[in-house]
């Protein structure tokens, strides 16, 4: 299992545990989106950060979609309640 730097570490790509309890995913070089499923599955948030894990604002992201795919198919959720980021 891979050991991350503690959290806060200037080190880019050196922390890619979720801070609020979601998946952290990565697009590009230089950001970091973490997405939280309510566990109603009613919403969702989508927290962004920059290559060193600082909260980035929301309106970094000029819109977001969220795509479940399911056996039954695909359930595309585009929301833009949905965008939220601490901070802003
Ligand atoms: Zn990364």
């Amino acid at each position: 299992m891979p050991v991350s730097p503690p959290a806060g570490s200037a080190v880019p790509h050196g922390d890619h545990n979720p801070h609020h309890g979601g998946i952290v995913m990565m697009k590009g070089d230089d950001l970091h989106y973490e997405v939280v499923l309510d566990p109603s599955g009613r919403e969702y948030r989508v927290y962004f950060t920059d290559a060193v894990r600082e909260e980035l604002p929301a309106s970094v992201a000029a819109d977001v979609v969220l795509t479940l795919t399911t056996e039954a198919g695909a359930l595309v959720i585009p929301s833009q309640a949905g965008i939220q980021s601490l901070g802003v």
